[in-house]
């Protein structure tokens, strides 16, 4: 078996380890196969262990891989998106995990009524208010961003996502997952759906992610190996 038929194998078999022991349903936990900068050779690879959803966190790459595989894939923008980008992912991702600003809701909004579409969306969080990552760590902002952006006719807002830390102990983050489950369980419940989706989680804790409640974990290097910005 291939390294990265093997990888998915532990990575789905930790998920589902994590699911039982808080005594979740596996099947309600998304893994996310993150491809940035890995050739479509190494998703063909994922896509023929069984994978079908696909991060990504550039549109030029994610548009570029799109056509060479198989259309029964489910792309995820989970990177940075510019405004001026929008136009060309709305209504081909099933998801837009990054959104952090009412302004880019906003633009996705207009384009996905001139799309004639409802695009699914999540609002980023950055709880640990680092520096270099995107979304606030002001709850009360966040709190307006989702009240906001809810009032949207052409974007649905399907939940919440972060990118925690980078830490050696995972269970450092799992403050932050508890708190971006927080978010939508307590006063703000009303402006999510029956079943909120809850994107935290990457290759280096993702266990804990879901123990929290993630539903959607999004794995790159814990399946596709270390990526090399350098080539
Ligand atoms: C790259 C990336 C990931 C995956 O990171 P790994 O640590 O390689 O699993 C997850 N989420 C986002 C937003 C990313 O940019």
């Amino acid at each position: 078996m291939s390294m990265i038929s093997e990888n998915i194998d532990r990575v789905q078999n930790d998920i589902n380890s994590a699911c039982i022991s808080v005594g979740r349903d596996p099947s309600e936990v998304t893994l996310i196969a993150v491809s940035k900068t890995k050739p479509v050779e190494m998703l063909k690879a994922a896509y023929d262990h069984g994978c079908r959803n696909f991060g990504e966190n550039k549109v030029q790459e994610l548009t570029a891989k799109m056509p060479a595989l198989p259309d029964d894939i489910s792309w995820h923008m989970i990177g940075h998106l510019q405004t001026n980008k929008v136009k060309y992912i709305v209504g081909k991702v099933v998801l837009i995990h990054s959104v952090d600003s009412y302004k880019l809701a906003e633009t996705i909004n207009d384009q996905a009524a001139k799309a004639g579409c409802i695009q699914d969306i999540l609002l980023e969080m950055n709880l640990a208010g680092e520096e270099s990552k995107f979304g606030s760590a002001d709850p009360e902002i966040n709190r307006q961003l989702i009240r906001d952006v809810s009032g949207l006719d052409y974007v649905r807002l399907c939940g919440l996502m972060t990118v925690a830390p980078y830490v050696e102990d995972p269970e450092e983050n799992r403050v932050y997952f508890r708190q971006l489950r927080d978010m939508i369980y307590g006063d703000m419940r009303e402006y999510f759906p029956e079943k909120p989706l809850l994107s935290m989680g990457m290759s280096g804790d993702y266990k804990v992610a879901v123990e929290e409640g993630a539903t959607h974990v999004r794995v790159g290097s814990s399946i596709f190996g270390e990526r090399n910005y350098n080539i």
